[in-house]
């Protein structure tokens, strides 16, 4: 700042210039913000191919190309209260990311907002999550990430749902569009405590009637997590362990807008740049635009 009298903060100035890369709608100040987005770059245990580091910022670069307006639920992006924190620094440690994740939602929660976390890798789910004790969780996922440990991490993203589970407890989590379960997972005493509710079945029946068939077991309070490799790979090719036979991209904003507005924490996680053509990165956007969309729509759908 000069002393001739011009007070202007330059920080702020060249903040405009030169800011980091933020969800081009999230104008608001963390103090007015609803709904706090954040990037976690760790993709530390990926099992296969590596590269969700680079999520977020290839998310906030595809939301540049949507418009500010949806015009199905009514509801201008601008004015909706968002605002973008930036990435989370993190280390190659997953216990401490998982650990600062945590803090992190119980801070933004603590301020009666809600967070959109994007990823990185699904572990990062095992930090947020014990922030919603009394909650029930809807996964999106392939795989029902239900090992105790694996590659000697607890804190693996092949562990999202157990650690979830252990959080959470019976009954309350539902996983959709599970495909990849490994026999151990699969025998293991605790796997009934956790809804799979199988792309086999989505296909079959419908996902309209796959959710009403659970509908009213879903707890007043919910948590919604999605693992892009959820969704087909004809869709969300740009994953890190992608697995054939998916969910629909309109089967998962259906599951959106259902619960929206009783959810008090969203991530949308695993999109690995690297192997994507772009549809991938689009879609997460979009994800995110679905959620904050149908929870502030006053249309009926
Ligand atoms: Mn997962
Ligand atoms: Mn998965």
């Amino acid at each position: 700042m000069g002393s001739n009298g011009n007070q202007k903060d330059h920080g702020l100035v060249l903040s405009e210039f030169a800011s980091y890369r933020k969800i081009a709608d999230a104008l608001s100040t963390y103090e007015d913000s609803r709904y706090v987005i954040f990037g976690v770059p760790f993709d530390y245990t990926s099992s296969f191919r590596r590269g969700s580091s680079r999520g977020p910022q290839e998310v906030r670069r595809a939301y540049d190309n949507l418009e500010s307006y949806d015009v199905f639920y009514d509801v201008d992006f601008t004015k909706t209260a968002m605002c973008d924190i930036g990435d989370l620094y993190v280390t190659e440690d997953p216990d401490d990311t998982v650990d600062s994740v945590e803090q992190v939602v119980s801070i933004i929660r603590s301020d009666g907002k809600i967070p959109i976390m994007i990823g990185g890798e699904h572990s990062i789910t095992g930090g947020s999550i014990r922030n919603y004790r009394d909650h029930g969780m809807i996964i999106i996922d392939a795989h029902s990430d239900f090992r105790y440990e694996y590659m000697g991490h607890k804190n693996n993203h092949a562990c999202a749902t157990r650690r979830s589970l252990e959080v959470l407890g019976e009954g309350k989590i539902f996983s959709f569009g599970t495909r990849s379960t490994s026999i151990e997972e699969f025998q293991d005493p605790d796997y009934k405590k956790v809804n799979f509710l199988r792309s086999e079945t989505i296909h079959r029946d419908g996902i309209q009637e796959v959710y009403r068939s659970v509908e009213s077991k879903l707890p007043d309070k919910m948590y919604f997590s999605i693992d892009m490799d959820g969704i087909d790979p004809a869709f969300a090719p740009g994953v890190g362990t992608p697995e054939p036979y998916g969910l629909k991209d309109t089967d998962v904003r259906y599951l959106i807008r259902k619960v929206s507005k009783k959810t008090y924490g969203f991530d949308v996680l695993e999109f690995t740049p690297d192997f994507d053509n772009g549809n991938t990165a689009m879609l997460a956007a979009k994800l995110i635009q679905d959620f904050v969309g149908s929870r502030e729509s006053k249309i009926k759908f």
